[in-house]
């Protein structure tokens, strides 16, 4: 845990020491008086290129909580870029405060501190960042990516992010049931937002049978209208029975808390950072029998569709058949995962690490 807060500053040792735990490169501290701007950027390894993630905007409720959730997203994007076949390092950003605080002076101020790092560091939208978002930041530096087709991008990746995560539970329904169709199937979607909606589009054209919940009612109540799919409580989502569980809201809804409640053969979803604790977490999944799809490896959607952006060679047919890939990954690394014993997210990092190894000639640390 870091102790870091205003009054006290940081205690000798905390930052570093949550730094070499997962081995970051750098983590870059970004203030700004005249518009409230407060944010973090976490590079945690460039062996295969510019560190790309998206940047978060989130009311933190502390510092601490800030800097964990940027280094652990940002090392999530090493491994998903790797998998992905991306030449791309892991990074992310997070901006600390209520979204009401974006303005075109602030989202530039934030794109110069993006700029100041030469390129080390790409942008892009993530939770509570919207395409019309990087335009502002896109004023004031080359590196980022996901800008609205308007101007030039490839727009929303939500749609690409959700095809990659229909394509991961089709191939964690492979591996649980011996056949990947989905018809019948009883899957909770957890958050209806920009992947959920998406993701909800493909299962029920394969005739599922889908949950689905969320915090805002009037989302659920209208795609409940369009897809037939039951509504229900945010809080009894873990207790129902279902064959796949799919978290698409925020990350560490696998946790000690909701562990023992569900009741599910496969948990595949679009959250990031769905497992609260990695190794613990990861390891009772594997000892409950339940399949589950690594979140950075069926999420890579997006980062495949802003990736081609970023390096002027955008194709929507070539992202799809990139991302289409995504179901041949997910079962290698379930096989791994079954033959070798252990925890299916442990393979997909095993897996990572492997390509970053062999094309940068490193041995890596972490
Ligand atoms: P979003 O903000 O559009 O949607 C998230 C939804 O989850 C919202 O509707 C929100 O109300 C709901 N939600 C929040 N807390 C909830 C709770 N406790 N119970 C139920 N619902 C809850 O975000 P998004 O773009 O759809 O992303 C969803 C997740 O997928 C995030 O973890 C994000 O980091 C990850 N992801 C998104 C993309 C992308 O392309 N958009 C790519 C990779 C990963």
């Amino acid at each position: 845990m870091l102790e870091i807060n205003a009054t006290e500053g940081v205690r000798e040792g905390s930052i570093f020491g949550q730094i070499s735990t997962m081995d970051h490169e750098q983590l870059v501290v970004c203030h700004d008086q005249a518009t409230g701007l407060k944010a973090l950027i976490g590079i945690h390894n460039t062996t295969l290129g510019p560190a790309l993630g998206g940047t978060r905007m989130w009311p933190y409720a502390s510092e601490a909580e800030a800097i964990t959730d940027v280094l652990r997203l940002s090392r999530g994007m090493t491994f998903k870029n790797s998998l992905a076949g991306l030449n791309l390092g892991g990074g992310k950003a997070v901006i600390i405060g209520d979204p009401k605080l974006k303005n075109e002076a602030f989202l530039r101020r934030f794109g110069r501190f993006v700029e100041s790092l030469g390129g080390r560091y790409v942008t892009a939208e993530d939770v509570n960042m919207k395409t019309s978002d990087m335009e502002y930041i896109a004023m004031e530096s080359r590196h980022v990516t996901g800008l609205p087709q308007i101007k030039g991008g490839a727009g929303d990746p939500s749609p690409v992010t959700a095809f990659g995560v229909y394509m991961g539970i089709k191939a964690a329904a492979k591996k649980a049931f011996g056949s990947d169709s989905l018809n019948g199937k009883k899957i909770g979607v957890q958050g209806v937002g920009q992947v959920g909606k998406y993701l909800i589009d493909y299962l029920v054209k394969e005739g599922a049978e889908i949950l689905i919940t969320d915090i805002f009612e009037d989302k659920l109540t209208e795609i409940s209208k369009a897809t037939g799919a039951t509504v229900v409580d945010p809080n009894v989502i873990y207790d129902l029975p279902m064959d796949i569980y799919a978290p698409c809201a925020l990350g560490a809804t696998i946790n000690d808390e909701t562990i023992e409640r569900l009741k599910c053969a496969v948990i595949a979803g679009g959250a990031n950072n769905q497992l609260k604790d990695e190794a613990k977490h990861g390891k009772i999944l594997m000892e409950k029998g339940i399949v589950y799809a690594p979140d950075f490896l069926i999420n890579a959607g997006g980062v495949i569709n802003v990736g081609a952006e970023y390096f002027g060679d955008y194709h929507k047919e070539t992202v799809f058949s990139q991302t289409e890939k995504i179901y041949d990954t997910c079962l290698t690394i379930l096989e791994k995962s079954e033959k070798e014993n252990i925890p299916a997210q442990q393979a997909a990092i095993e897996v990572a690490k492997a390509r970053i190894e062999a094309i940068g000639k490193v041995k890596l640390p972490f």
